[in-house]
């Protein structure tokens, strides 16, 4: 749509965009990196994360998306076999959304000009007129092999590094010059040639190269699910049909191969491979998963339960109010913190509210909320659960408590201070409700037994778990690692099998995690 007026055939006038031309967006072909979502750059990290749009392709990891949430998505996914949008497609569509005025990332695996065809990208943004940038990436085929314990390069084993693509056109051959790659006796590294790697050995192997030279395959590299296999040219193509592998993987030719079993770090890692669900509220799974990821575990993260302050709550609002009726405020997790703390903001007050009341926290992770919040729990139990805080405040306490919890808070708490004849009020202050966006999938993992361990920080987390999922699953075969008796009382009731973690911490549930995990469970 072209403005009228004046300027009319002489350049186009926005009208909305308040008379002035709409500037064409950049496009930014960016290098995802090779399998796993952190090893993308920090260049291409920040354009992701400020631009427009993005459009990207089929091996890229999901969690690099929701860095760019606002921005418009287009899967242009290319795999061998089907191919969801044809060059052109894409190339036509960059333009398009560049002329929109977009801040445009092209999102390609590995690096984009390693078989990424990002040359033919750049051709048609310049033919068009469209500027454009390029950020490099970690390729595939050096961190894969990097991954599976294999240095692309090594004194005195190997002077050159070759990288190889292994797709054949339909219906013809490799054109591969195998004498040329012999004659070298550098490190041969192929990329897309699953199919063709009986060709590619038969190659190496009439054109010279001794049988017995070392050669892997890593799939799916530098993710949870990778698999490297040690072969030597010679069983290579034997090795990878025995093992089912497929597409997206890398074959390495060369000595350094022989160095995989020595210089494996990721297949070493204490849980690698491992399937664990976290069940944690979503604002809270962060680091759980984070560390269990970073063991080498592959993490799903469903979050089974949502929580939510009560807004307005005019019972903490009285409760507050006459504050000096209770000699002890009990907060049970960093959710009621949070609600309190808001209420406390609404009010136009801080932290000066809670003068003169002892606090009480149920373990630490509720300690460091308040404590984010220029506050200190003066009591927190030795075990961390509902029903040793009870009896410890039964033990001290000789005036009125104020508990400020979930409204399906764990009845031990109050049992206890009932036993000790300590009058108590216990308010509602948030709730916790299921969440179910990812049930179907998180059935699905059960269902079809791809999960080895699942984590609960909380009755309600097994509730939450067990309400999403479906209560006629069988959940025998699921572990659940938990924190506390409670917890793992609950999860029993729905046939899962359990291990308590020794103390109510994170590092503790990640301990039985590693040990247990590895011994009695397997
Ligand atoms: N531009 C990409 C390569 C694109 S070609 C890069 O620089 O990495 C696609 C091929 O890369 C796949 O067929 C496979 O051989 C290889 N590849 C990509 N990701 C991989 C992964 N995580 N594990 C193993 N191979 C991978």
């Amino acid at each position: 749509p072209h403005g009228a007026g004046l300027f009319q055939g002489l350049r186009p006038i926005d009208r909305k965009g308040e008379g002035r031309m709409k500037e064409t967006g950049c496009v930014y072909l960016v290098g995802a990196g090779c399998g796993s979502a952190d090893l993308i750059t920090v260049r291409g990290l920040r354009l992701l994360q400020s631009c427009g749009a993005v459009v990207y392709d089929a091996l890229i990891d999901p969690a690099l998306l929701e860095e760019a949430p606002l921005a418009e998505r287009y899967p242009a996914g290319k795999r061998s076999g089907s191919h969801s949008m044809p060059q052109e497609e894409i190339s036509a569509l960059l333009v398009r959304l560049a002329r929109e005025g977009k801040t445009v990332v092209r999102l390609k695996g590995g690096d984009p000009f390693v078989f990424g065809r990002g040359g033919e990208e750049i051709l048609a943004l310049q033919e068009a007129g469209i500027p454009f940038e390029e950020v490099p990436g970690i390729t595939s085929a050096i961190a894969v092999p990097a991954y599976g314990g294999i240095p692309v390069t090594h004194r005195e084993f190997t002077s050159s590094l070759h990288i190889i693509t292994g797709h054949a056109r339909a219906g013809k051959p490799l054109e591969i010059d195998f004498e040329a790659l012999v004659r070298t006796r550098g490190t041969l590294v192929f990329l897309m040639g699953v199919t063709s790697l009986p060709d590619i050995c038969a190659g190496l192997l009439e054109a010279g190269m001794n049988a017995d030279m070392p050669a892997a395959i890593v799939e799916q590299g530098t993710t949870p699910r990778q698999r490297r296999f040690n072969a030597t040219v010679g069983t290579l193509a034997q090795t990878a049909t025995e093992q089912a592998v497929t597409s997206p993987a890398i074959s390495i030719v060369g000595p350094v191969c022989a160095l995989a079993e020595k210089f494996d770090w990721f297949d070493a890692l204490p849980l690698k491979g491992k399937k664990i669900v976290v069940t944690r509220p979503r604002e809270r799974s962060g680091t759980l998963a984070g560390r269990l990821s970073k063991l080498g575990a592959d993490v799903y993260e469903y979050p089974c339960i949502r929580t939510e302050p009560i807004i307005p709550c005019p019972e903490m609002e009285a409760a507050l109010n006459r504050l000096g009726d209770y000699t002890h405020l009990v907060l049970t997790s960093p959710a009621g913190v949070e609600a309190l703390w808001g209420m406390l903001e609404r009010e136009g007050k801080d932290a000066r509210a809670l003068s003169g009341v002892t606090l009480a926290a149920i373990g630490p992770g509720t300690d460091r909320e308040l404590r984010k919040h220029g506050l200190r729990a003066d009591y927190i139990p030795a075990v961390y659960d509902a029903a040793h805080l009870g009896a410890g405040l039964a033990g001290m306490v000789s005036g009125r408590v104020l508990i400020l919890r979930a409204e399906l808070g764990s009845p031990a708490l109050t049992e206890a201070l009932e036993r000790g004849k300590i009058p108590y009020d216990d308010i509602h202050c948030y709730t916790t409700a299921y969440e179910s966006e990812h049930a179907a999938a998180l059935r699905a993992l059960i269902r079809e037994d791809k999960v080895d361990i699942v984590t609960f920080t909380s009755a309600s987390t097994v509730r939450g778990f067990a309400h999403s999922v479906g209560e006629d699953l069988d959940f025998s075969r699921v572990l659940g690692a938990c924190i506390g008796e409670q917890t793992a009382a609950e999860a029993r009731r729905y046939g899962i099998r359990t291990r308590v973690a020794a103390q109510a911490t994170m590092d503790a549930l990640i301990d039985i995690i590693i040990k247990e995990g590895n011994e009695t469970w397997n």
